[in-house]
């Protein structure tokens, strides 16, 4: 069951199922509430089994990416079981939630702007190991200034925060633009008191969804080309610059098989959704999808249509409509707010009936619920909250 009380403050007298919570634990999956998310655990465990797997063979270490769940406990079985270093997060709250939940080595692989979110991240440094990315000088010196102002608060000279150059390595989104831009400031970081210069992240995040193999690959060169020329301009300018972070699910195969990379920060993998699912792997043995947003079908209007009980509050579309799991001849047509309508030729769903939908995008989908219903051989066994939902600052 979850933990009783959050925070220290005293829990509610009882926890209800369909209304705090989707479902107890021990309750076979036609009692759990819906719309909600469900984990495959068996799924799942495998997705973990496979990365750690992959990821030695390939020499790297991975780094889970931990916006994709935005769940303590996803993240701390990706660490004990998958072999993850740690995680990466996307912002500063979801870092602090996750930390303020026990994990203690966390990579912000994003730009963070603004004095008092860049005064929330250095205190995240008493926590763990807390790493940061940047991408214009400026940055680096409000992170500096930052950790002086804290070094002057507590009395501490040895609180040090790491931060990464983000380069632009084809993604067109955060990044410097040019091996001197990063050269010059990996330089400043490494100049700035209380600082220390930790590295290069490179992402290619367009790349990732190239379903075919070879044309991912294809895209992926000028990417691994200009790493790995950035990477040695730096060492040239007489820095260290030993750690090389980036890729994804999609891609992780090609940068960790590179020798440039020395981290990958796959998140997707653990859970999948139908996006991943159209791009093709380059190994032929396969992630699984692992997560469901469970449905209810409320409507059976005829006419070769019935409608489910998970709109867009409950599935995200942004990657197209999800996929209906193991119904063959069913498929959805369309979202509303609190709807999904399915097309059901054969009049197979009858009232009451549960479908598995598989959702488009697998992040935003996530942070749309409250609780993981993790299932396994038909019951659940166990809720796990969405730690960091809607921790988008
Ligand atoms: N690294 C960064 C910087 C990202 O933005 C993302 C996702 O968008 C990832 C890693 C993980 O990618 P995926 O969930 O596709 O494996
Ligand atoms: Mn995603």
């Amino acid at each position: 069951q979850p933990s009783p009380d959050r925070d220290g403050v005293a829990a509610p007298p009882a926890w209800e199922p369909g209304y705090d919570i989707p479902a107890r634990v021990g309750d076979p999956v036609a009692a759990v509430a819906t719309p909600a998310l469900i984990v495959d655990l068996d799924a799942f465990e495998r997705n973990l089994d496979r990365m750690r797997r992959r990821a030695a063979e390939l020499g790297v270490a991975l780094r889970a990416h931990a916006k994709m769940h935005k769940s303590a406990d996803v993240a701390q079985a990706q660490i004990a079981r998958g072999g993850a270093v740690g995680i990466c997060c996307q912002k500063v709250s979801e870092a602090e939630a996750l930390m303020r939940a026990g994990l203690a080595d966390v990579l912000v692989s994003n730009q963070v702007v603004g004095e008092a979110r860049v005064a929330r991240l250095v205190r995240l440094t008493e926590r763990g190991a807390v790493a940061v990315c940047a991408d214009h000088p400026d940055q680096v010196a409000a992170f500096s200034r930052a950790v002086t102002a804290r070094r002057a608060e507590t009395g501490s000279d040895r609180l040090t925060l790491d931060v990464l150059v983000e380069m632009d390595c084809g993604s067109g989104r955060c990044g410097t633009g040019s091996i001197a831009g990063s050269v010059a400031l990996a330089s400043a970081i490494d100049a700035s008191p209380g600082l220390r210069f930790a590295g290069l992240q490179s992402y290619y995040g367009r790349a990732q969804h190239i379903v075919d193999p070879a044309e991912r690959r294809a895209a992926l060169a000028t990417s691994l080309a200009l790493t790995a020329a950035t990477r040695d301009a730096i060492r040239a300018a007489g820095l260290p610059c030993d750690r090389i972070t980036g890729a994804g699910t999609g891609s992780f195969e090609i940068e960790g098989a590179s020798g440039v990379y020395t981290e990958i920060q796959a998140g997707s993998y653990a859970f999948m959704d139908a996006d991943y699912a159209r791009v093709r792997e380059t190994t032929p043995d396969a992630f699984e999808h692992a997560l469901f947003v469970l449905a209810t079908v409320i409507s059976v209007p005829g006419r070769g249509r019935a409608v489910c009980d998970a709109g867009l509050k409950a599935v995200a579309a942004d990657s197209g409509l999800p996929l209906v799991h193991g119904l063959s001849g069913i498929a959805a047509t369309g979202l509303s707010d609190e709807h999904c309508t399915l097309a059901d030729p054969e009049a197979q769903l009858t009232l009451g009936a549960q479908v598995h939908l598989i959702p488009g995008h697998c992040d935003p989908t996530c942070n749309l619920h409250d609780w993981y219903v993790g299932v396994r051989h038909g019951r659940v066994e166990c809720l796990w909250p969405v730690t960091a939902r809607g921790k988008v600052f």
